[in-house]
């Protein structure tokens, strides 16, 4: 399917709203992003490739690192992942700390930040550098090298994430971290910290659009390739997932930079960036565009 006149579409409709909605300004840096910007691209499984505005231009991924980072925990350990890490969507903010108290501290799902901890000290006790494995990875699978952590934004992170340092502290004390807290946190900061642009997170994401492999061969096998797209569809918009499954029907996930990545499995990986959020935590401009792109293409999983 030829999707560049979709987006061309999608960018001449959006485009007279922006900005829309708000930005993140929890840290410094990602409050001082342009908020009219807006990107969209997507790579097909034939190879197509098709991008409109922004979409080169590199932004904070935020959560959307926590897809690579469970990628690299489930081939690595997946078995012992799922004994300390949900698949329930958790309903509630993505930093909350209320939920772990009452299921003694294993956190609903992966992509909530607590679950993210926990991912990410998998990691770390499997693969070491916990940082510079996700960075080599996510350049291995965009095939862009010189993708790189936001060093401002990581020590931005590491200054003022209270509630992740809460969160971190609180899985040790329940024994669902192995590392010390302050080391798997230093790792989480850098991840969300990963800056990277629409085409490259598009290209990055194919693995999930063909059933685990890459042009270089497998990534992971095609069942764990399902059960993260699963996982994406009803976790990956933070407490918006009914909301966002209703209205565009495609697995995906969301970072507070306003990057979300959608995949429709068998066809195509698509990424949006428009860095003003709603009141979730998703991009507003991001998500509308998706709705669009469903409406326009008549693509859904259903
Ligand atoms: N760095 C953010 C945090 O850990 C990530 C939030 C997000 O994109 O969901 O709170």
């Amino acid at each position: 399917m030829q999707y560049q006149h979709i987006l061309d579409q999608i960018h001449e409709e959006i485009a007279p709203t922006l900005p829309q909605g708000r930005i993140a300004d929890y840290i410094p840096q990602l409050a001082c992003v342009d908020e009219r910007k807006f990107g969209m691209a997507i790579c097909d499984v034939d190879g197509g490739f098709a991008w409109v505005g922004d979409a080169d231009e590199r932004f904070s991924i935020q959560s959307i690192s926590k897809v690579f980072t469970l990628t690299q925990a489930m081939r690595t350990a997946d078995a012992q992942l799922w004994r300390r890490v949900g698949r329930e969507p958790s309903g509630t903010a993505f930093n909350s700390l209320v939920q772990l108290e009452f299921e003694n501290g294993i956190p609903r799902n992966p992509f909530i930040n607590a679950g993210a901890l926990v991912v990410t000290d998998i990691v770390l006790s499997h693969l070491g550098d916990a940082k510079a494995a996700l960075r080599e990875f996510a350049r291995r699978l965009s095939g862009a090298d010189d993708i790189d952590y936001d060093l401002r934004v990581a020590d931005s992170e590491a200054r003022l994430g209270y509630r992740n340092a809460a969160l971190a502290y609180f899985l040790k004390s329940f024994g669902n971290l192995e590392n010390h807290p302050d080391q798997v946190l230093d790792a989480y900061f850098h991840h969300c910290a990963l800056s990277m642009s629409c085409a490259e997170l598009a290209r990055s994401f194919m693995y999930l659009a063909r059933h685990g492999l890459n042009s270089d061969g497998e990534v992971i096998s095609s069942s764990q390739a399902k059960a993260i797209n699963s996982l994406m569809l009803t976790s990956g918009t933070y407490d918006a997932v009914g909301a966002f499954a209703y209205s565009v029907g495609l697995p995906a996930k969301s970072g507070v930079g306003g990057g979300i990545v959608a995949v429709m499995p068998g066809m195509f990986s698509l990424c949006v960036w428009a860095p003003g959020l709603d009141g979730r935590g998703n991009s507003m401009a991001g998500s509308r565009a998706l709705e669009r792109f469903a409406e326009l293409s008549g693509q859904s999983i259903f």
